[in-house]
């Protein structure tokens, strides 16, 4: 996969009407109208899908993996995040979700919520042992981590370096199953299910390690029709789960569907939950400040109220967050995980990052050093003579961003309306 198809973010011509709500919505200004049509620099976007979210004309969808893409693996695992069991009923048990998963032709389901609360213990022995700096910052939300790298380079060292729980999951399947299963690693598919683009990204360009754990990921939204099917026709298993309730759930885990859920279980630090990218980018820019320092971890999740608010959820955000509760307050807090199992793995670095994440320079506007100052020159020239609206008719965010383009070769200036009626 190259640079430039490695975002799983696909506008569909013929449904764009070229409104500017998506070139408005982008937090990192990589859209583009070009020919009345929605274009994405590859090199801008963080796949954090704000533009799906915001799209009246449902033109941008992101491509995961496909149901027939399963059928190169023999043993099929999925890993489904949590946040899947609040896409259904309260009547619905996470158990039953779990076997309509296996109905629907997985061999086996991975449930994560013991991962989450594994991870979330991880991540206060890591405050524990690392007394400075402040704030540390979770990086479960990929998004996140690549906002930082791209707009706050100087804020990747604060990143808290142990892997996502769907890594940790996959990590201790990869470890085991060929063993127990006795089959050949290639033949083993381990699938995530999330509720956004972003992961499929983290999956295929892995920025903390030299290649993922997982083989692909299948979104909340492609997968609900299938489980939804296979839920209506199995009433054997859902009396059986209300019968057997086998699998063990974390009520602190769980919560990691929800803005705050990673600092849950940290009740001796002083911990701050943010969600939306927006306000993500107001307390990122805080830290770069030197704010925050009194407080030990910040959590930031661009999607609203975390991984409930992903634009590939299929649930209201706020139903979605309601079950959460709601299983979080049944399963209680009591911990699942046995801190001495963590410890040993946390020691052993089996949770750890294997590479730092590092800052990505600035697209520069030439690769010539002194080309780039001479065009710096003219864009803060073309920048007084742009009227300042903002207004996105130009095709770009606003005025600077089109003065940046300009001295690029990318746009001209009669793409500005304004000025084409000046001239
Ligand atoms: S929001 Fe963007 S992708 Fe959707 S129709 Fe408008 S310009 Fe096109
Ligand atoms: S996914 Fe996010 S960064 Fe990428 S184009 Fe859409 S809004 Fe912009």
């Amino acid at each position: 996969m190259t640079e430039a198809n490695r975002h799983p973010i696909h506008i569909h011509d013929d449904a764009c009407i070229g409104c500017v709500h998506c070139l408005t919505a982008c937090p990192t200004k990589a859209i583009r109208i070009k020919n009345g049509k929605a274009r994405i620099i590859s090199e801008l976007c963080i796949d954090c899908g704000e533009c799906i979210r915001y799209c009246p004309h449902d033109a941008i969808d992101s491509l995961t993996t496909s149901f027939s893409d399963l059928n190169a693996f023999k043993y099929k695992v999925a890993i489904p995040a949590t946040v899947l069991y609040g896409q259904f009923d309260n009547a619905t048990l996470p158990n039953e979700i779990l076997f309509a998963l296996r109905r629907i032709g997985f061999d086996c389901v991975y449930e994560l919520s013991t991962i989450c609360e594994l991870n979330n213990a991880a991540i206060a022995k890591y405050i524990d042992s690392h007394p400075k700096p402040r704030p540390l910052i979770a990086s479960t939300c990929p998004v996140v981590a690549r906002l930082i790298q791209h707009r706050f380079p100087s804020l990747c060292d604060l990143i808290v370096p142990i892997e996502p729980p769907r890594e940790i999951a996959a990590k201790i399947l990869r470890a085991n199953l060929p063993r127990v299963l006795k089959i050949a690693p290639t033949d083993i598919g381990i699938i995530h299910i999330p509720p956004c683009p972003a992961k499929m990204v983290s999956i295929n360009f892995p920025v903390s390690m030299e290649k993922s754990y997982l083989d692909g990921a299948i979104s909340i939204r492609d997968i609900f029709n299938p489980i939804f099917q296979a839920l209506r026709q199995s009433q054997e298993d859902t009396i059986m789960c209300h019968l057997f309730p086998e699998t063990i759930f974390s009520g602190i885990g769980m919560g990691t569907a929800l803005s705050g859920g990673e600092t849950r279980g940290l009740k001796n630090h002083r911990t701050v939950a943010v969600s939306g990218v927006r306000d993500t980018i107001r307390v990122l820019d805080q830290v770069e400040l030197g704010l925050l320092k009194d407080v030990d971890l910040l959590e930031c999740t661009v999607c609203p109220d975390g991984c409930v608010g992903g634009p590939l959820a299929v649930e209201n955000r706020f139903l979605a967050k309601s079950r959460i509760l709601r299983l979080v307050n049944q399963m209680g807090e009591r911990t699942v995980v046995d801190s001495s199992d963590m410890s040993m793995l946390y020691h052993k670095d089996f949770l750890s990052f294997s590479h730092p994440i590092k800052p990505v320079p600035d697209l520069p506007l030439d690769d010539d050093r002194g080309r780039a100052i001479l065009k710096a020159k003219r864009r803060n020239k073309l920048v007084k003579q742009l009227p300042s609206k903002d207004c996105g008719a130009c095709g770009a965010p606003d005025c600077r961003t089109l003065a940046d383009d300009i001295v690029r070769d990318q746009a001209a200036l009669p793409d500005c309306p304004f000025m084409k009626e000046e001239k």
